[in-house]
Formats: structure tokens, C-alpha cells, sequence
């Protein structure tokens, strides 16, 4: 099933979760059972995401199976291409067609640490470039990323959006969202995409804080503001307690998808890391309250 129907057919906000590779062998004894406590959530989709260095891409396939042929759960397969030549390219989505997905996530990815990585012949410099390469080639559901606090390396935001207006216009039918902690961000991000003539869905990126440490290392890496009222949030409770912090993120998260709802936001994307205990939280607090 093609995602961009499953979005357009909804009345309100869809549900998604973000999966990863598995990264320990306790990780992979346990990820049936991540899965299985997830899709009783009822999401409307889930997305997998992909390695750009190469190391991960079957564990990537992998997951794949278990999320869209084992469990029958509508899936992105995210394709990091950098460094990937066009042909690679095919391969691989290929491989994710052969076992049935029809959903692709493109995205550049980042240059891996790995010193003996060789960027392939014909690689691709954007991911605008590699959305018009493939889209004619394989008849799927397009999706592109997109931050509203616009992307590390972009000039400014308008720029950055200028280049995703680039990514509609080579095939991409709706937008997933890097993570914020202020939602006047993505309100701002999500005016100038429609004044910039962006009609597409955009599902607004949402990161629960599972830990403190996390919160800070995944921030430093993707450039997401730890908002003040985070931070005097943090400063009220034990940060040394991992039940506590849960339960202070759980209840942020809350309000922070109760406002999203009420503004009309068109879905809710996730980022688990493999976890399940905060977005139960966090669905549950919202089905309470009669937000979803
Ligand atoms: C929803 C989501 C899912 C993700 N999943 C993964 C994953 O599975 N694996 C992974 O490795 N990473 C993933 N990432 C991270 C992503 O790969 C990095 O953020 C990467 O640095 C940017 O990829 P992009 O496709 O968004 O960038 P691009 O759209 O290629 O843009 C990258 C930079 O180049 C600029 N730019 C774009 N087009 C042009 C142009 N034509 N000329 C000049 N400059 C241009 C942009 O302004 C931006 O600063 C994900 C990010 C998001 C938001």
C-alpha cells in the first residue's frame, strides 16, 4: 500500500514510527517483540532507516521483512544514497521491491567516519538529484526530509526550503520532519513551505527524551535546539533517575503533540530508537485526552 493514500485517506493526524537496525545481539533477540508491542499502538505507517555507510543496509532488508511482510505494516524503506552510484542505486531499491515495499524515503545521508569509504562513481550530491534519478525508474510512493530549523549545513532556512521545493518538484508526494522541541518552529517552517507553494503533507518529526545523555548527544549531532523550557523542565526532577526523566518526556511529549493536533498538524512521526515504552506513554496520554 502506498503511503501517500493511507495519509490522504485519514481524518486527522497519522500515527508513525521510526525503527532501526537492531545494534546488539540482545537488541536483535528482542526487536519481534518491539515490533509486536508497536503495532498494537495501531500506527498508520512505520518507516526503517539505512546506513549510509554501507554496514547496516542488511540489517536494513532485514527489518523490512519483519516490519512489512511478517507484521503487514506499511513501510518507508529509507535510502541513504550518499557515495552510491546511480546503479547501486537500483540495486538496492530493487531488493526492497522484491520484497514488496512500495514506499521509499530517499535521503543524501552523511559522509561515514569509516577513512577507507570511496564515494562511487556518479554518486549523487543531493538528494533533490537522487529523487529525479530513481523516481522515474520505480513506480513507489516518494518521501522527503525535511527541518524546520533548517538542515546543518543549509545557507538559512529559505534556502534550504527553496531545495525542497526542488524535491516536490522531482517526485516527492509528502515530507517527514527532523525532531524540535518548540513547535513555533515547525509552525514557522510549515508557513513558509506553503508560502513557498509546498502543498504536500508534512509529518512533523517527533523525538520523546528517553535519557538525558540521549537528548544531548542526538541534538549535538543533528543541531536541534534544547529549548529553556526543557531545560528548566530537567531541572525539577532527579536527571539521574532513567523512570523519572521517562515519565517528565512522556508528559512533554504529550503537550507537545496536543498542541501539534490542535493546530491540524497532518502526522505524528516518531523517532523509537527501538523503544516502546515511551510512545505507549505518549499515545495513551493523547487517546485519553481525546486528542487522537
Ligand atoms: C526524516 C529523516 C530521516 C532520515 N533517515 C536517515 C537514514 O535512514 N539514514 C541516514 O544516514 N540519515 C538519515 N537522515 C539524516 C540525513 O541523511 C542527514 O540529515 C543529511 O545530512 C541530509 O540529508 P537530506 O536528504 O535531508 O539532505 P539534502 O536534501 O541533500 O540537503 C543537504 C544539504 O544540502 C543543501 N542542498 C540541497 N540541495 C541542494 C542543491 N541542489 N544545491 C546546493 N545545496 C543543496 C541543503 O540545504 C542541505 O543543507 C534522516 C533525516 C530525516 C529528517
Amino acid at each position: 500500500m502506498r503511503i501517500i493514500d493511507i495519509v490522504k485517506a485519514k481524518n486527522g493526524p497519522t500515527i508513525s514510527f521510526e525503527m532501526t537496525r537492531p545494534k546488539s545481539e540482545q537488541g536483535e533477540a528482542n526487536i519481534g517483540n518491539v515490533l509486536d508491542k508497536l503495532v498494537v499502538l495501531k500506527p498508520d505507517f512505520f518507516t526503517m532507516t539505512f546506513g549510509a555507510g554501507g554496514g547496516t543496509r542488511d540489517g536494513s532488508l532485514k527489518m523490512l521483512h519483519r516490519i512489512h511482510a511478517e507484521r503487514k505494516q506499511p513501510v518507508f524503506a529509507h535510502l541513504a544514497g550518499y557515495g552510491m552510484s546511480p546503479a547501486h542505486m537500483d540495486e538496492t531499491v530493487e531488493k526492497f521491491k522484491e520484497i514488496g515495499i512500495e514506499n521509499l524515503l530517499v535521503i543524501r545521508g552523511d559522509k561515514p567516519h569509516d577513512e577507507n569509504f570511496k564515494e562511487q562513481e556518479g554518486s549523487f550530491k543531493h538528494s533533490s538529484e537522487m529523487i529525479k534519478y530513481l523516481k522515474p525508474r520505480h513506480d513507489m510512493c516518494f518521501c522527503s526530509s525535511a527541518y524546520p530549523e533548517a538542515h546543518q549545513e543549509a545557507v538559512d532556512l529559505d534556502t534550504d526550503i527553496g531545495f525542497l521545493k526542488e524535491k516536490i518538484a522531482n517526485g516527492a508526494e509528502m515530507i517527514i520532519t527532523q525532531y524540535f522541541y518548540d513547535n513555533q518552529f515547525f509552525y514557522d517552517f510549515l508557513a513558509k513551505c506553503r508560502a513557498a507553494g509546498i502543498t504536500v503533507p508534512i509529518i512533523a518529526g517527533v523525538m520523546p527524551i528517553y535519557s538525558v545523555k540521549m537528548m544531548n548527544i542526538l541534538a549535538s549531532l543533528c543541531g536541534a535546539t534544547i529549548t529553556e523550557e526543557v531545560k528548566a523542565g530537567l531541572l525539577t526532577i532527579n536527571v539521574d533517575e532513567a523512570v523519572e526523566v521517562n515519565h517528565w518526556g512522556i508528559d512533554f511529549a504529550i503537550k507537545q503533540c496536543a498542541d501539534l493536533i490542535d493546530s491540524g498538524v497532518d502526522g505524528l512521526h516518531f523517532y523509537t530508537l527501538n523503544r516502546t515504552s515511551s510512545v505507549t506513554g505518549i499515545l495513551e496520554g493523547l487517546r485519553t485526552v481525546g486528542k487522537l
